[in-house]
């Protein structure tokens, strides 16, 4: 070998090694693993396309748990379990409404959850109020014997904030306008689409039970009602066959990867299994379930058992009252100080943007870490003031267990949310794997890294 060939190839192995970036940590490579991932979006497509819909209570709630059940256990999870969860059950059999009069013509609607019937038709004119604070204001006199239609619309935003705006039209419309003397509710759907579908969605029971009839008009159908009632006085039937019908068992259904240095310490991660009747439950919340079951198999699958128990729960009866939620922490009260985080996907499937923490002393190094990891799949740090770690988190967050949040973009959630339009095509599969693969990084941090050390 010449010196010329020598040198050449002495260069030639430096430049290959300037070249090769430093080799990865596992916490990486289950990152990147994760965005080419299939098992988390098979989990999603194939519950929306067996199952489908499956409100609280129905003969689907039964076999969305069954499912659920047996898909974790095909997944390798250590330990797979239900926990019984009871509620009243809601029934939706048809809901009609129509226009009468000069100006004949459907209405589309759709009956709101915990809603009773309207026994046969119930006729009535509309008294239209801008939104639920003008309903206050209104004088009882006004709404006495009418149907009272609260028209306000909800606005786009990427977090969702136009959603605790609108929805206490939904939440509490209806106790107020019977307070009134009001026959029935119409609202506006609370949603921000332009579609014929109108948006379910549960009533508050928390101040009692309307015995009225409350249901949402599609954003279309309300804007068409607008029309009419600025051409006079208007006259609506509904035929709305709903209501309670006794009492039902369903499940949260729990699945473990036992940590393999500090078992008894848990990270608590899930989404809720029940949706609504009218589409396939993919957004809301098939998603959810998907994601997290998704982003813990990634530690089975390519066998790395984690330090701490990585608990991935499905969530009984959300819809309805976080039934499964609050059946949750109370079931597990005893175990809630050794529940190290918890967190729950249930905000559709949009792209994650940014992450919050509320934990107790996160050190600057463990902050910069997730912030490394996580800014190449575009999300940002938001600070460790996280209000919420999703809705079915609450009951387990006011009894003091740290929070983390992904926060997704919610752009485009509302167009579907609660209507018969939210099916597995809303999904797309690239920010279904940026979701995974963001939520591995979180279990890998929180299973392996978190003040592990300091202890
Ligand atoms: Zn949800
Ligand atoms: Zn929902």
């Amino acid at each position: 070998m010449t010196l010329r060939t020598i040198v050449a190839t002495l260069l030639a192995a430096t430049l290959a090694a300037c070249a090769t970036p430093r080799s990865q940590d596992n916490a990486e490579i289950l990152r990147d693993k994760a965005l080419e991932d299939q098992a988390g979006y098979s989990f999603v497509r194939d519950l929306t396309t067996e199952v489908g819909p499956r409100m609280g209570g129905t003969e689907a709630d039964a076999r969305a748990v069954a499912w659920t059940k047996a898909r974790f256990e095909q997944m390798g999870f250590d330990k797979v379990w239900l926990e019984p969860v009871t509620f009243a059950q809601w029934q939706r059999n048809h809901e009609r409404a129509r226009v009468l009069g000069k100006f004949p013509q459907p209405l589309h609607i759709t009956a709101l959850g915990g809603s009773v019937g309207t026994q046969g038709e119930l006729t009535g004119e509309i008294v239209m109020v801008e939104d639920y604070a003008a309903l206050l204001a209104t004088p009882s006199a006004q709404v006495k014997d009418k149907i009272v239609f609260i028209k306000n619309r909800m606005r786009k935003h990427k977090e969702g904030a136009g959603y605790g705006e609108a929805v206490i039209a939904r939440g509490k419309g209806a106790l107020e306008a019977e307070a009134k003397g009001a026959k029935a509710l119409l609202i506006r759907s609370i949603g921000t689409d332009s579609h014929r579908f109108a948006h379910t969605g549960m009533m508050s029971m928390s101040a009692g039970q309307p015995q009225i009839p409350a249901a949402a008009l599609s954003n279309p159908d309300a804007d068409q009602l607008e029309r009419l009632l600025a051409k006079g006085k208007v006259e609506v039937s509904l035929d709305i066959n709903v209501g309670w019908t006794g009492e039902y068992t369903s499940h949260n259904v729990i699945a473990e990867i036992t940590g393999k240095g500090r078992p008894e310490e848990i990270i608590a991660i899930g989404g809720h299994l029940d949706s609504w009747d009218l589409g396939t439950g993919a957004l809301d919340d098939g998603a959810g379930v998907a994601i997290t079951a998704g982003a813990a198999y990634q530690f089975i699958k390519h066998r790395q058992r984690p330090q701490r128990t990585i608990r991935v729960i499905a969530f009984s009866n959300e819809e309805q009252g976080l039934i499964g939620a609050k059946a949750y922490a109370k079931a597990h009260a005893d175990e809630l100080s050794r529940h190290i985080v918890a967190s729950e996907s249930d905000f559709g499937a949009g792209p994650i943007w940014a992450f919050k923490t509320r934990l107790a002393n996160p050190s600057d190094e463990f902050i910069a870490r997730a912030q490394a990891l996580l800014k190449p799949l575009g999300i940002k740090y938001l600070g460790n003031d996280a209000t919420s770690g999703g809705p079915d988190i609450i009951p387990m967050a006011d009894k003091g267990v740290p929070l983390f949040q992904l926060k997704q973009d919610g752009t485009d959630y509302f167009d579907y949310h609660h209507t018969a339009d939210d099916t597995l095509d809303k999904i797309n599969p690239e920010h279904f794997n940026q979701n995974l693969a963001a939520w591995t990084v979180m279990l890998h941090l929180f299973a392996n890294e978190y003040q592990l050390q300091e202890k």
